[in-house]
């Protein structure tokens, strides 16, 4: 708990680190990666450039600084980090690096309007914050039976193929043959891929696309590829690094060095309703998840809800439909952005959700949603419009958390 001596000046000054907690955490990165280069592979060089990260932070950090007497709301961002945090390996020690840096930086950029009763204040709220999060790595740590700080297992790429005209459907297992161990659906995994035109191995995050129990894992991965640039919207946004070299280069028999499974967007043990959102390759968790009921709890209902922006661009198509149809709950909906014409089952144009006949949701259901941001924006607006209360919304990101969900 905040002692009564640093809450009077966290309350004076959050308004001014909020206002500047991007720049503050700029800094911070530029400082502390600077000083400790081999921190770079641990975070990702396309959200630095791109300043995603420093948004990241800021807003966790100013969550927790805002937050942080109502466990109720702070638990579930914590948990969250803590998650992606286990995911990447992160370490007790590290946290000491990233206070010092992160203090330096508020002092630095706030200059003389820090004083050191100010600077004592935050540097409480930081090992608050960074506390509870040791505490969470830890349990997940312990829970996975994982060595904190040890090198990652090469696990062998035993199966490959073609999921869509843009994705790579990858099956990993033990060298050793042994089965690899469970994890709840909707949860991902990290592949570290050295990069040696950049001199940096880049950690990236897939969520499993198979069910528990098989003993192995795999995972869908789109390309992605060079966009030219916008009008308005600066330059061109380059090939991305860990994709383009894994559906160039990874072949079967290859190894891939492979972290912890992680992750606090999980399907929910029981029997109530389940409806699953999703969009573009946001449709890898709720893959896992589908086959998950459909392998024990056949009879459990669910609605399949699905946008594409083409057929060709619906990663693992014939498996999800071929599962849906031996499911007598199930109820299912595609959404095509062009080409609809060519598939009598889909509504053409863009997902919505108070579409005739699908929004009478089933009664106490959990929704899953997962998909591009401006995607998920819409549809959990969409939801709550509808009615459904938002601790039944569950969604997971593929990157940077910046959904906001206490903003
Ligand atoms: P990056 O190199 O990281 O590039 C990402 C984007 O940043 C690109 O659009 C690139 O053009 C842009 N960019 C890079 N540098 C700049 C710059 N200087 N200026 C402007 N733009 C720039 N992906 C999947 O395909 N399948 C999954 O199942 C999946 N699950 C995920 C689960 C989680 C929990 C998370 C967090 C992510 C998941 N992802 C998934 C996304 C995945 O982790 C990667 O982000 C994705 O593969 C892209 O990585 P990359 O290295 O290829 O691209």
């Amino acid at each position: 708990m905040l002692s009564t001596t640093a809450r009077p000046w966290i309350e004076a000054t959050l308004p001014v680190v909020l206002e500047h907690g991007e720049a503050i955490t700029r800094h911070f990165y530029q400082r502390m990666l600077g000083e400790h280069p081999d921190l770079k592979n641990l975070f990702n060089a396309s959200n630095q450039a791109q300043g995603e990260q420093a948004q990241a932070l800021a807003r966790a950090v100013y969550a927790f600084a805002h937050h942080m007497d109502k466990p109720q709301q702070i638990g579930p961002v914590l948990d969250r980090i803590a998650h992606k945090h286990v995911s990447l390996g992160i370490t007790p020690a590290q946290y000491t690096i990233v206070g010092r840096h992160l203090l330096a930086s508020i002092g630095e950029v706030l200059g003389a309007a820090i004083t050191a009763e100010i600077a004592s204040a935050w540097d409480e709220v930081y090992w608050l914050m960074a506390s509870e999060l040791i505490a969470r790595e830890a349990r997940l740590y312990q829970e996975r039976y994982w060595t904190v700080g040890g090198a990652w297992p090469e696990l062998e790429v035993s199966a490959l193929e073609a999921s869509s005209s843009d994705s790579l459907t990858l099956t990993l297992r033990a060298q050793d043959g042994s089965p690899l161990s469970d994890f709840i659906p909707g949860q991902y995994l990290s592949v570290a891929l050295p990069l040696p035109e950049l001199g940096l191995t880049q950690i990236r995050q897939y969520s499993l696309s198979n069910r528990p129990g098989e003993g192995v894992w795999r995972i869908t991965v789109k390309r992605v590829r060079c966009e030219a640039a916008k009008e308005g919207e600066g330059g061109p946004s380059p090939a991305g690094l860990v994709s383009t070299r894994l559906h160039e280069h990874l072949r079967v028999g290859d190894t891939l060095r492979v972290g912890p499974t992680a992750g606090d967007f999980q399907l929910k043990p029981g029997a109530q309703p389940v409806v699953m959102i999703s969009a573009g390759v946001g449709i890898t968790p709720m893959v896992s998840m589908l086959q998950h009921i459909a392998h024990s709890q056949p009879d459990r209902p669910l609605v399949f809800a699905y946008a594409a922006t083409s057929e060709q661009h619906y990663p693992l198509r014939e498996e999800v439909e071929a599962t849906l149809a031996r499911l007598p709950q199930a109820r299912y909906q595609l959404w095509l952005e062009s080409d609809s014409h060519s598939c009598p089952k889909a509504l053409p144009g863009r997902m919505a959700l108070d579409t005739q006949g699908l929004a009478s949701w089933p009664d106490d259901a959990d929704f899953y949603l997962c998909g591009p941001l401006p995607f998920m924006q819409a549809q959990r607006r969409s939801l709550l419009a509808q009615g459904i209360d938002r601790s039944r919304i569950h969604y997971e990101v593929f990157g940077p958390d910046l959904l906001g969900d206490l903003q």
